[in-house]
């Protein structure tokens, strides 16, 4: 049996976990505008899990809770074509686009609804650039619970039409997403309910660390040698690590495996601050890239700082190299990704040679590719 403290990831201190308070006090009192979220607090693993564990059992809410929906369990694809022509014989593509609601934020939302349901709340509250909604909307769906979602006028719209037929009271915020999350927070303080921000709910980010879970699981007991993460607010990228920790920490896994941050050109705040050693000054995001684009990563310091701590690294891709990436992927593997996820890809494709061929790769594939029809139009001629 796994039990869970929780901490902040700037100063220690611990806490107990509570809707109310899902900062550390002393950190987030610190908080300066335009800077990534201080005091983001993180769980820590204690016990020893079963033989045949799954990945239910490493999660902070008991399994009884967890809405009856198919949430993970994503194939690892061994792409024959793409594995020829990079020669990289053990490339792997983890395949997260399989998600129910189409990307890889279903498994944040999955424990944050496990989480409502077992404290007796109703309604959850989101700011997204698109996925982070739809999916907590159709994750809400499924566990019965209301979803209010603020969605910035940039959201592609299938993303919305998505969140509207699972049935979420949806606010489109005039303006981008950091406001939309300003917007969203204040609804929050106002109204009630429980935050599922990316970040500011710790849930969010031990949610996503599943996907490491089944990779070491699918490769046999095996941490890789690298993964590639798309990368924005730096939550994927935390959970990743979170997963990898919990595998060493708890005596499955021998090392940790080195992570590459894939950001887009016009929108690097956690490469340029990897390199700098500290977040600067923010600057506007833009990219074809909907799902990274951000300003302000939010989970940024708890990103960075696993980064230093196991020697990760960054690399970015232009949006030409996006989309030439989400047309060589689905052309040589018919794996259909949206922007950001090829943007992974891309990111490989960049760095390979950097990387000794017999090396274990595994890229994220984070959404399904008609999540953005008219980025995808982009790469291809219509006539
Ligand atoms: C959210 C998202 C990302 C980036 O995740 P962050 O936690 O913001 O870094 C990448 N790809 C897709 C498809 C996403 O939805």
């Amino acid at each position: 049996m796994i039990s869970f403290s929780c901490a902040c990831s700037l100063c220690g201190r611990e806490y107990e976990f509570t809707p109310e308070r899902m900062l550390c006090d002393d950190c987030a009192s610190r908080q300066t505008p335009d800077q990534p979220l201080m005091g983001v607090l993180e769980f820590r693993p204690e016990g020893q899990l079963p033989r045949d564990w799954d990945s239910l059992d490493l999660l902070p809410v008991e399994r009884e809770y967890f809405p009856p929906v198919p949430v993970g369990q994503t194939p690892l694809w061994e792409p024959e074509i793409l594995r020829r022509e990079t020669g990289f014989p053990k490339l792997f593509l983890k395949d997260d686009s399989r998600n129910p609601t189409g990307s890889l934020k279903d498994r944040a939302s999955y424990l944050v609804a496990a989480y409502a349901r077992r404290e007796g709340i109703e309604r959850i509250v989101v700011a997204s650039t698109g996925n982070a909604g739809s999916s907590m909307a159709g994750i809400g769906a499924a566990a019965g619970l209301s979803v209010k979602l603020f969605l910035p006028a940039s959201a592609p719209p299938a993303k919305l039409v998505q969140s509207l037929q699972y049935g979420a009271d949806l606010i489109r915020v005039d303006g981008t997403y950091d406001l939309a999350y300003d917007r969203s927070m204040a609804c929050v303080a106002g109204e009630g309910g429980l935050s599922r921000n990316t970040a500011h709910n710790p849930l969010t980010i031990e949610g996503k660390k599943t996907v490491s879970l089944e990779i070491f699981r699918q490769l046999g007991g095996r941490v890789p040698d690298y993964v590639f993460v798309p990368t924005g607010d730096g939550v994927i990228l935390s959970g990743v690590y979170r997963g990898f920790e919990d595998l060493f920490s708890l005596g499955l896994a021998d090392r940790m495996p080195c992570c590459v941050a894939v950001q887009a050109e016009g929108s690097a705040a956690i490469s340029r601050a990897l390199d700098a050693g500290s977040f600067g000054t923010p600057v506007a995001s833009s990219t074809i890239a909907d799902s990274i684009s951000v300003d302000v990563p939010r989970g940024g310091l708890f990103a960075l700082g696993r980064l230093q701590r196991h020697g990760g690294k960054a690399v970015i891709v232009s949006d030409r190299e996006i989309l030439a990436a989400q047309r060589s992927l689905s052309s040589r593997s018919g794996l259909f990704a949206e922007p950001a996820a090829a943007a992974a890809w891309a990111g490989f494709v960049k760095m390979k040679d950097e990387i000794d061929p017999g090396a274990t790769v595994a890229v994220l594939i984070t959404g399904n590719g008609l999540k953005d029809i008219d980025s995808a139009k982009k790469g291809v001629s219509l006539s």
